[in-house]
């Protein structure tokens, strides 16, 4: 994976995963006819297909991390008490270290941070604005009863426009928001950094800055959705003006001062398999969300996480800032973006932190959007080359939100998701190479209609058939 910058490696301008292997998981191969029929018997829903039958695997990059020799260590390591357990203390030292928050829950995966906080903070006549909200958080505030409204900047809706922080909120956009409904009925304003919904758009901390000052103005809380905050960080530092000569963890910290709160999965930058987090300053709402906590997840020193996931938690959020790691990271996302677009694929430009994003709305201009684009290329990725891909656009925001635009979504997406540490770069250009000859046949791809579907999520659990 070449790059212009030399850096650590003196003259030599490979960049190489920074680790090697000890454990391997053999892959199955299957054939094409195998595949086919296991797309019909799956009802051309990737979710349902066993991963045994996926070549490479890149549904998502949410724990699916590969672990340390380090976080394995502490797999062992972990103690299992009850209440006060030691891998609790060394859990909460390293978020608090990095986050300065005042009261840190552990949950057992992002959803249940937010299922926790909008049961407090949301309801109806409640609206919540964020960059764009991940399908589970909107899921959560409408459940409630509450509003969630996308405030990114327009060009963040532009496959093609190349700005450095395509995830940026908006500040009219939400200053309009605040006059229309007025701050009362706000009762918080999300970031969520790296943009997920919008193609992984790093959000500059100038536009954090300006997103706290208008909510500090207006006395609503600034919280983040902070996912990815290690790869924003890191975004930051290659993009931002005057940022590059502070570390990712100097960054990220600057990023969890100006919250009043936050919502982590650790199945992304915890590089954990399970586990999430929800923190706050607020002494309040933090007695309150404690209760919920105790209810429904566990107590509060493991929130429904046994002792040993904390411990691998504790050692991921340290070694997702390592700036070797990060720069991997980042650069192998690039390679695979940099690469497509040089064949002709059109990807939201340019590469974000976690996945390159395909837009089927030019792959497949033969496809409306009634009849999900990206649904197509998705089942055509799984039938040519056993890759599984995930659907970001009608069906999955489709008829799920409350939001006046209920049929249709803003941009009909592919989500290739590269799951941290997993595959190495034969694995992409495979990846690569597949791509590109299925945009080559790409008239051969057939739009989809459902014919079962759920109310809330449906893209888990839909059921399709091809339109001939
Ligand atoms: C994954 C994710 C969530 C939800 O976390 P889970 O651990 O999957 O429940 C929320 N927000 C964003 C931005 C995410 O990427």
């Amino acid at each position: 994976m070449k790059r212009g910058q030399l850096s650590t490696w003196g003259d030599l301008r490979t960049i190489i995963e920074p680790f090697k292997i000890k454990m391997v998981e053999p892959i199955k191969f299957t054939t094409r006819g195998q595949r086919e029929a296991i797309l019909q018997r799956a009802h051309f829903n990737l979710f349902q297909i066993a991963a045994e039958d996926v070549i490479i695997d890149l549904l998502t990059d949410s724990g699916t991390a590969a672990m340390s020799s380090e976080q394995w260590a502490g797999m062992l390591r972990g103690d299992e008490s009850y209440a006060g357990a030691s891998s609790w203390y060394r859990f909460e030292k390293v978020i608090r270290d990095l986050t300065g928050m005042k009261h840190i829950l552990p949950t057992h995966q992002g959803r249940a941070s937010e299922r926790i906080l909008f049961e407090l903070v949301g309801g109806e006549d409640k609206v919540i604005p964020n960059n764009n909200h991940f399908d589970t958080t909107r899921a959560n505030i409408e459940h409630s009863g509450a509003e969630a409204v996308d405030l990114v900047i327009d060009e963040g809706l532009e496959a093609s426009s190349r700005l450095p922080f395509k995830g940026n909120l908006d500040p009219s956009k939400l200053e309009a928001l605040i006059k229309k409904v007025g701050a009362k009925r706000i009762p918080l304003c999300l970031v969520t950094v790296t943009n997920n919904s919008n193609g992984g758009q790093p959000v500059s901390l100038e536009n954090l800055q300006q997103i706290k000052a208008i909510c500090q103005r207006h006395r609503i809380p600034f919280w983040l959705d902070a996912c990815r905050f290690a790869e924003n960080a890191y975004l930051i530092k290659q993009r931002e003006e005057g940022m590059g000569n502070l570390s990712a963890r100097e960054i990220a910290s600057k990023m969890f001062a100006l919250a009043d709160g936050a919502m982590i999965s650790a199945k992304k930058d915890g590089l954990a398999n399970i586990g999430g987090i929800l923190m706050m300053q607020d002494d309040k709402l933090a007695e309150k969300a404690n209760n919920l906590l105790i209810l429904t997840e566990g107590f509060v020193t493991y929130g429904g996480l046994a002792g040993r996931d904390l411990e691998a938690m504790a050692q991921g959020f340290t070694e997702v800032l390592e700036e070797d790691y990060l720069r991997y990271r980042l650069r192998s996302v690039e390679y695979l973006g940099e690469h497509l677009l040089k064949a002709g694929v059109q990807i939201v430009e340019p590469p974000g932190g976690h996945a390159i994003y395909l837009d089927a709305t030019s792959f497949c201009p033969h496809i409306p959007p009634d009849h999900f684009p990206a649904q197509a290329v998705v089942c055509g990725l799984y039938r040519h080359a056993g890759i599984r891909t995930v659907e970001i656009g009608s069906v999955m925001f489709g008829a799920s939100s409350k939001a006046e635009n209920t049929t249709k979504s803003p941009m009909e997406l592919v989500r290739l998701a590269i799951p941290r540490r997993v595959y190495t770069q034969s694995h992409i250009d495979y990846v690569i190479e597949a791509v590109v000859k299925v945009h080559q046949q790409k008239e051969k791809l057939k739009g989809l209609r459902i014919v079962e579907q759920t109310s809330a999520l449906r893209h888990f659990t839909a059921k399709f058939e091809e339109i001939a």
